[in-house]
């Protein structure tokens, strides 16, 4: 845990007393801050309370505003909050936790992650690297461990740190030695207002770069090659451009199943194609972001290619549990939407489809296209009536109801038919909360029955 002595003596409001909440207030309390707390969430506030001597839960209206040091807000909380908007009436600085873990351990390297998608993948893939080559990053952030409940780490130290826009929006001093933007589509625009708001926001990770540090930047979308371009022509930073499209020039690319690096005299290949937890084209803009990443920061190819093969992925996001009798496993509850199933869809052939929940704005009818390759879908959930309809005539479906159906069904209908390559795949482009508490929960169900049917149960 981050001990924060920047505020001994002094007091800090915080709103918001979730995961990063929690830890910001035990760090400020243990660096002898005294802590005016809020959730709007009222049994937080209890537990709080009892937790810390020296932290106390009350309503913002009730705070000391004018001897409020800083005010550290929660990255989901907007900043129309009244309490965000008080603060900048009483021009008291609003920080996140991240700006917090900098100010305690200004010593140590950072690397920070951002983009639409890839985030948390490309996050841990960086850790999972540099600690396979002996190095001991602390890695978390918006992913995992939030960033006050990772151990300090002074010169020589490195912090790997999922950034999300609205972490991003509360940097002020933080600066990243290198810093990665994967790619840019519409996501969270209620919070930034529009694309530009959005990308601006996103933008602030490469804030304060100077000579020695890198940016590393995916151009397979308009407005991420934009900012690529724009980036180099500050000439503050080296820029590293990456695509999972085709070559780049001094840069790194994903193709055919390889990492091709032309960022030294010779070009140098890596094949990723064995690698499960790695498959699919969007992965390898996430290879190639980590690999250069890796790169610049000193590691070698053949001690970054070494440790990709062992690479376990992240759970709920294309998880691949192996295979049983002939058939593989795959668990991609993290596909919520259309967008992130077709991911799934576009990686396996032939596929049986578990897909349902609470269907989310936009449906499936853009999975369509994938009917050739969809040998079966089985419905499960509120969307099944909905889903049912978009595949008639299109992909053959049966309505299973509950996840425990459409898994009997489906692995034994995929067994049956013994197709080479076959997967039974929980992509559900769906919400959970019909029937799970979330998508952790819902893809943990479907890797049991998984263990189950393993373990012959
Ligand atoms: P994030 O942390 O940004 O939400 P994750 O690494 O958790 O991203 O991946 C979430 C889902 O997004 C995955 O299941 C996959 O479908 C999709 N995805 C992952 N990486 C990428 C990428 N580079 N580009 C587009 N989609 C991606």
């Amino acid at each position: 845990m981050i001990i924060t002595t920047a505020y001994s003596g002094k007091t800090v409001g915080v709103l918001g007393l979730g995961r990063s909440g929690n830890a910001t207030v035990a760090a400020l309390a243990a660096g002898g801050a005294k802590v005016v707390m809020w959730d709007d969430v009222p049994n937080a506030n209890k537990m709080q309370d009892m937790a810390f001597h020296s932290a106390r839960a009350m309503p913002p209206e009730q705070w000391p505003w004018g001897e409020l040091a800083a005010f550290i807000i929660s990255p989901g909380i907007p900043l129309t909050h009244p309490a965000a908007v008080r603060a900048r009436e009483m021009h008291c600085p609003i920080l996140g936790d991240i700006e917090l873990l900098y100010e305690s351990c200004p010593q140590a390297r950072y690397i920070g992650i951002t983009g639409t998608n890839g985030k948390s993948t490309t996050t841990a893939l960086i850790g999972h690297i540099l600690t396979h080559a002996g190095l001991k990053p602390q890695v978390g952030g918006n992913l995992g461990t939030a960033a006050l409940s990772l151990s300090p780490l002074g010169e020589g130290g490195t912090y790997v740190l999922e950034m999300s826009s609205y972490q991003l929006d509360l940097l002020q001093r933080t600066k990243f030695d290198i810093a990665v933007h994967l790619n840019l589509s519409p996501d969270h625009l209620e919070r930034h207002g529009d694309m530009d708001g959005y990308l601006a926001a996103k933008r602030h990770i490469f804030d304060r770069q100077g000579n020695n540090d890198m940016a590393v930047v995916g151009i397979d979308d308009a407005y991420s090659e934009g900012l690529c371009r724009a980036l180099i022509a500050e000439k503050t930073r080296r820029v590293i451009p990456i695509s999972a499209m085709g070559p780049v020039q001094q840069g790194v690319f994903a193709q055919g199943g390889n990492i091709i690096s032309r960022l030294e005299k010779t070009e140098r290949v890596a094949d990723i194609s064995r690698i499960p937890s790695l498959r699919g084209a969007h992965n390898g803009q996430n290879a190639a972001a980590s690999y250069a990443v890796c790169l610049a920061y000193g590691l070698s190819h053949e001690a970054i290619v070494e440790a990709m093969q062992s690479f376990p992925g992240l759970p709920h996001r294309m998880q691949w549990l192996g295979t049983i009798g002939g058939v593989q496993f795959v668990n991609d509850s993290k596909a919520t939407n259309s967008d992130a199933a077709e991911k799934a869809l576009l990686t396996y052939d032939p596929i049986y489809w578990i897909a349902g929940g609470v269907a989310k704005e936009g449906g499936i009818e853009s999975l369509l296209k994938y009917a050739p390759r969809i040998a079966h879908a089985f419905l499960i959930g509120e969307a099944e009536e909905m889903f049912a309809q978009v595949l008639e005539g299109h992909v053959p479906y049966t309505r299973c109801g509950t996840m425990e159906a459409a898994f009997a069904q489906a692995a034994l209908m995929a067994r049956k038919e013994g197709k080479k390559d076959a997967a039974v795949v929980l992509a559900p482009a769906c919400a959970s909360f019909d029937q799970y508490k979330n998508f952790e929960e819902r893809g943990a169900h479907f890797v049991r029955l998984v263990e189950e049917l393993r373990d012959g149960k």
